[in-house]
């Protein structure tokens, strides 16, 4: 930091060509995310839940022959630690979503420590977000595994618009929040729904901020276990969206 200190902003900025002085970790509360970067893209890739081992595997070797930076949560399990309280943290994105998914997983909990955990959730979430969100032009890609609890049915009566083309197999979908690629993805022989405008309220997941903040976003579900099916969805996206 002292070297640092003593160089002009200037110089400071060109730092961030090195790639061994830049960041490896982003993190927020008990979320902390690896960075893996690949060259230069205005792709970004996420995955959020620590207990979904198949997303984990497909975005790793994703990166390798592919462009781009993904943020990689570190936990092994579904939810993190905010002030010890716990947290699914695909609703930490707003402090109405956090607050509402706070109480659900601590249940009794006093108003107070949920007070003091959405007020350190506020004070760093920007910067989490500002990594997370896509460079003009660009675009943020999430990869999720599920279970039987959940698959794009219950996606389907909160949508703009939908496409099944593969009914029979709920648990693979795409969810976009822009028009142009729901345009697009609806060319392909899966499952895709439009979140533009969704639902009132907001549950603090990722894809209701992009659709708030207008870029570019698309869930990539598959059920857990489906490696080569996440694996060919995650290619065809590559393939067909500039
Ligand atoms: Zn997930």
């Amino acid at each position: 930091m002292s070297r640092a200190a003593g160089l002009s902003r200037r110089q400071f900025l060109a730092l961030g060509w090195f790639p061994w002085l830049r960041p490896r970790h982003i993190g927020l509360a008990g979320a902390r995310f690896r960075i893996l970067r690949n060259g230069r893209s205005l792709r970004r890739y996420l995955r959020i839940h620590g207990n979904e081992e198949t997303a984990r595997q497909v975005l790793e070797r994703h990166m390798e022959t592919h462009e781009g930076i993904a943020f990689v949560i570190e936990s092994r399990t579904r939810v993190v630690a905010v002030e010890s309280l716990q947290l699914d943290p695909n609703r930490m994105f707003s402090r109405v979503g956090a607050e509402a998914n706070l109480k659900l997983l601590n249940p009794g909990v006093a108003p107070e420590r949920v007070r003091r955990a959405l007020d350190l959730l506020d004070r760093g979430r920007e910067k989490l977000v500002r990594a997370l969100t896509p460079p003009r032009g660009g675009m943020t890609i999430a990869l999720h595994n599920n279970s039987s609890a959940y698959s794009v049915t219950a996606e389907v009566p909160i949508s703009d618009q939908t496409s099944l083309r593969e009914p029979g197999n709920p648990h693979a979908f795409f969810l976009c929040t822009d028009p142009r690629d729901f345009e697009t993805l609806k060319t392909s022989p899966y499952n895709v729904v439009l979140q533009q405008h969704g639902p009132k309220q907001d549950d603090g997941s990722l894809s209701r901020l992009a659709a708030a903040r207008a870029f570019r976003y698309v869930n990539l579900e598959v059920a857990a276990g489906q490696t080569e099916r996440q694996r060919e969805m995650l290619n065809w996206l590559e393939w067909f969206l500039p």
